[in-house]
């Protein structure tokens, strides 16, 4: 006789018929240390780990899994800080805003997502799109789609002609006047008033384009946009709503502004002086560096009309330039936060911004580590970015051993994401 179901969920909730996996680690990163260790077995009971030992330990249980990965790396789920879940950059990007609803970039973002989680990255920090990457990450929350964790920004705040305002070089007949709700304020009673939208649309984060950047249609990539009243407006709000702010800029005294406003990291950075980098050690800003994204508009504006011509010599000028400003600014000692962009280049590749900033002068454990325990720092989570007893289960391997041959961080052979095996 079967045993009845409710018996079943009676016994499961005391953990009688609990399934554990036993993960046998050839290597594993201790990322909150910098440590690469040998030869441990990680336990993982649901979506927690619930134990971290040396050697392979044999299941208590015959009902327990191993997964053998004694060749492999493994690594805590990786977390990228800048992504656009909604976007994927193409031919056509221009003319979608007219010829895509809502439910066809929703649609669409659901095989970004799951790009994203099998290239190893569990948690993403989505930082603009229409509103969509918000739906998204409740969609994945409820087990509707595959993909990884999201913070999303929801909609970009930006000032009138700015790089988010979403009417940037539309015809007059359609071009309006945005306003807060869809992101483009002016004055300080604008940025309150965008910031709680953004709360009552359900962000868990904020997200100001503090300067101008490469792909909007409009002539600079980068000037100041905001005031810094606005600024700080919109980070003291933030701030009461539990909320932090990430600014895109590329510009200098944007950028400042940004960092005295109370912004947590900066985008890109590109014409970061080494004035500001001390202003950045010493307000504690990470940067958020997408080399990525850098190399790809570099590349993608040598293709004929490929982008509006508005947009081509602001790629030539800025692309190349990211790279080596990050380079300084780490040897600088500020702090970097691991994130590339995706979106301006295809989904599932971020794991090719790891060799960018290997070459750029920051060594292999540090850059995982900014992948990993950093970013759960800058999104404090104590639940992600490390291998530990008592952290959900999101874990990653790939063949060989990165801190040789950091490439093999775009192979990723393993994904676990809450204790589920979605690659093996
Ligand atoms: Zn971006």
């Amino acid at each position: 006789m079967k045993t009845p179901l409710f018996l079943l969920a009676f016994f499961m909730s005391f953990g009688l018929f609990a399934q554990d996996t036993y993960l046998h680690c050839g290597q594993l990163i201790d990322t909150r240390n910098g440590q690469l260790l040998k030869e441990m077995t990680v336990v993982v009971s649901n979506n927690e780990i619930i134990k971290v030992e040396k050697g392979f330990l044999k299941p208590k249980s015959k009902d327990d899994e191993v997964i053998d990965l004694k060749s492999k790396t493994v690594i805590p789920g990786l977390i990228d800080m800048h992504v656009h879940m909604e976007e994927e950059s193409n031919p056509n990007s221009y003319v979608e805003p007219f010829t895509m609803n809502k439910e066809d970039i929703a649609f669409r973002s659901t095989q970004y997502a799951e790009r994203t989680l099998m290239a190893g990255f569990t948690t993403v920090r989505d930082l603009g799109g229409s509103g969509v990457n918000t739906a998204l990450r409740d969609a994945i929350d409820k087990g509707w789609v595959i993909g990884p964790r999201i913070y999303s920004a929801g909609k970009a705040i930006a000032s009138t002609g700015g790089h988010a305002d979403p009417t940037n070089g539309w015809m007059d007949d359609i071009v309006g006047d945005p306003g807060p709700e869809k992101g483009v304020v002016n004055g300080i009673e604008d940025a309150r008033k965008a910031v709680r939208q953004r709360y009552k649309n359900g962000a868990d984060v904020i997200k100001i384009t503090a300067t101008g950047g490469v792909l909007s249609v409009a002539k600079s990539s980068s000037n100041p946009q905001f005031t810094f009243e606005e600024i700080q407006a919109i980070c003291t709000i933030a701030r009461d709503y539990g909320m932090h702010v990430a600014a895109h800029a590329h510009g200098d005294e944007g950028m400042k502004r940004a960092i005295l406003g109370g912004v947590k990291t900066i985008e890109h950075g590109t014409m970061m002086s080494e004035e500001t980098m001390d202003l950045m050690v010493k307000h504690g800003v990470y940067l958020v560096p997408t080399l990525t994204a850098g190399k790809e508009v570099t590349a993608n504006a040598k293709i004929e009309g490929y982008f509006p011509a508005i947009v081509v010599p602001k790629a030539l000028d800025v692309g190349p330039r990211i790279l080596g400003t990050f380079g300084k600014a780490y040897k600088k000692g500020v702090k970097i936060a691991f994130g590339t962009d995706a979106g301006v280049f295809k989904h599932g590749e971020n794991g090719r911004e790891f060799a960018y900033m290997e070459e750029a002068g920051m060594p292999a454990m540090e850059v995982i580590q900014s992948a990993t325990f950093t970013n759960a720092l800058v999104l404090e989570n104590e639940k992600i970015g490390v291998i530990e007893v008592g952290a959900f289960a999101d874990i990653i391997a790939v063949d060989g051993n990165p801190l040789e041959k950091i490439d093999v961080m775009t192979n990723v052979v393993f994904v676990m994401k809450n204790g589920v095996v979605y690659l093996k």
